[in-house]
C-alpha cells in the first residue's frame, strides 16, 4: 500500500520539486519541517457538567514571505502530521498566489457534530487561551477550514481581543461581516476554483457551457462549486456526494435546490429526481469536471486509472496521492492542484486582513475583480512552468511556490 500519511506525502512532493529546481540541501532540509509547532491540551466543561479533554495544534510552517496564515480544523481524525501537511501546503499556497504571507495550520481533534453550540464556543475560547500567545495579526492568522465556521471565528476573535485588552479583528479571517469579515469570503474557495477552471478550459480548448460536473464533498466549498459552476461557467452538475452518500442524474441537478436540501436534511442523500451513487463511483464518472471537495487521499493508485474526467479541480487539500498524480498525468487528465485550485479562500482572507488593517471595507465587485486577477495570474505562472519544463501541473505549482519561498529565505540570510 502506498504512503497515505499526508505529511510524508507533502515531504515527498517537496523533494520532487527540490530536485527539479536544483535546490541546495540546506534550503530543502529547512523546508521539509515546520519552523514552529505547538500542541495544547484543552479542558472543556460540557453541558452535562462533566469535563472533556481535547488535544489541539497550531503549526507555523514557514514565515519567510510574511506572517503565517491558514485555517483551523475541528475533526475527529485530526493529527499533528495532518496539520503539518496542511501547514506546508498553506506555505506553497500563499507563495503560488504571490501573497505577502507564510503558511500555517491548526486544529482540534474533536467531533463538532456531537457538540452543542455552547460546548463548541467553550472549546473555541479554550483553544485561543492556549495558542493566543503565538498568534496575532503580525505573527500568525487562523481562518476557517473543515467543520469550522464564521461563528467559531467570531468567538475566537473575541477571546483573543479580551486577552489583549483591545479589539483585534485582524487576528483571524473568515469572520462574520458585522465583525470585520470581508464580502465575498464565504464563497471564495469555490469561486477561485471556478476562475482557474475557466482558464484551464481555455488552454485545453474545452467549452464550459453545458459541460458536466461531479462534486465529491458537499460542505462549504462543494456547495458553492455546485452553484457557481452553473452561474459563472454555464456548467451542469450531474452528481454530488457527502459523507453519507451521493446522488446522480445524468440530465442535471438543480444546484440551488440541492444546496437547500443539504441544508435542510444534513445530506444530499434522497434528493428528489436522482439515483443514489457511492463516493467511489462518483469519482469514476465520465464527466468534464471532477471536483474533489472533501478530505485527503480520495484519488490514489487504487482508482486513478479509472478517473474519466477531463479536468480535476481540487478544492480539497491533498485529495490526490503522488502515485495517482503520475497516473493521471500519463492518462492526460488535467489536474488543477489543490494549493492553486483552492487558493481563493486564503486570497480573500488576505483581502480581509488588508481591510481590517485599514479599517475600510471594499464593495463585493472589487473583491471579485481582485480575486479573478490573482487566480488568473497564478494559473498562468503555473501553466507556463508546466509547458516550459514538461512537468505535471502539481509539480509546476510546487516549482513556482518553492522557488519563491527559497528566494525569500536566501534574501533574509537564512540559507
Ligand atoms: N482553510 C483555507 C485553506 O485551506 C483558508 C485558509 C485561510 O483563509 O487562511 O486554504
Amino acid at each position: 500500500m502506498a504512503e497515505l500519511n499526508p505529511f510524508k506525502i507533502a515531504q515527498e512532493q517537496l523533494a520532487e520539486a527540490a530536485q527539479a529546481l536544483g535546490l541546495d540541501d540546506a534550503t530543502h532540509e529547512a523546508l521539509r519541517w515546520p519552523m514552529r509547532e505547538m500542541t495544547v491540551t484543552l479542558t472543556v466543561r460540557m453541558d452535562d457538567g462533566s469535563v472533556k479533554v481535547f488535544r489541539g495544534y497550531r503549526v507555523q510552517y514557514n514565515d519567510a514571505r510574511g506572517p503565517t496564515k491558514g485555517g483551523l480544523r475541528f475533526h475527529p481524525q485530526e493529527t499533528l502530521d495532518t496539520v503539518r501537511a496542511l501547514a506546508a501546503w498553506m506555505t506553497w499556497k500563499t507563495a503560488v498566489m504571490d501573497l505577502p504571507l507564510g503558511g500555517g495550520k491548526g486544529g482540534v481533534t474533536c467531533n463538532p457534530k456531537e457538540m452543542s453550540p455552547s460546548e463548541l464556543e467553550r472549546l473555541s475560547r479554550a483553544f485561543i487561551r492556549q495558542v493566543g500567545r503565538i498568534i496575532g495579526p503580525e505573527k500568525d492568522v487562523p481562518a476557517p477550514d473543515v467543520y469550522t465556521t464564521p461563528q467559531i471565528m467570531a468567538w475566537m476573535m473575541d477571546e483573543f481581543s479580551a486577552l489583549r485588552g483591545y479589539n483585534a479583528p485582524g487576528v483571524i479571517t473568515g469572520k462574520p461581516l458585522p465583525l470585520g469579515g470581508s464580502l465575498g469570503r464565504v464563497d471564495a474557495t469555490a469561486r477561485g476554483g471556478m476562475y482557474v477552471t475557466r482558464e484551464a478550459a481555455k488552454v485545453l480548448g474545452l467549452k464550459t457551457e453545458g459541460a458536466t460536473v461531479a462534486i465529491q464533498g458537499f460542505g462549504n466549498a462543494g456547495q458553492f462549486a455546485a452553484t457557481l459552476s452553473k452561474e459563472l461557467l454555464g456548467m451542469k452538475v450531474v452528481a454530488a456526494s457527502d459523507s453519507r452518500g451521493g446522488v446522480y442524474n445524468p440530465k442535471g441537478i438543480d444546484p440551488h435546490a440541492l444546496v437547500e436540501h443539504k441544508q435542510r436534511t444534513g445530506s444530499v442523500v434522497d434528493f428528489p429526481g436522482t439515483e443514489p451513487i457511492s463516493n467511489e463511483d462518483l469519482l469514476q464518472l465520465k464527466v468534464d469536471l471532477l471536483v474533489p471537495a472533501a478530505l485527503e487521499n480520495v484519488i490514489t493508485d487504487q482508482n486513478a486509472d479509472k478517473i474519466q474526467a477531463k479536468i480535476v479541480c481540487e478544492l480539497a487539500n491533498g485529495p490526490t496521492t503522488p502515485e495517482a498524480d503520475k497516473i493521471l498525468h500519463d492518462r492526460g487528465v488535467f489536474v488543477l492542484p489543490d494549493f492553486l485550485a483552492n487558493a481563493g479562500g486564503v486570497t480573500v482572507s488576505y483581502f480581509e486582513q488588508v481591510q481590517n488593517a485599514y479599517n475600510y471595507y471594499w464593495p463585493l465587485e472589487d473583491v471579485h475583480k481582485r480575486l479573478d486577477q490573482k487566480m488568473t495570474k497564478a494559473f498562468n505562472d503555473v501553466y507556463e512552468t508546466h509547458k516550459k519544463h514538461n512537468v505535471h501541473m502539481r509539480l509546476a505549482a510546487y516549482m513556482v511556490a518553492v522557488a519563491r519561498v527559497a528566494e525569500a529565505m536566501k534574501l533574509r540570510g537564512w540559507v
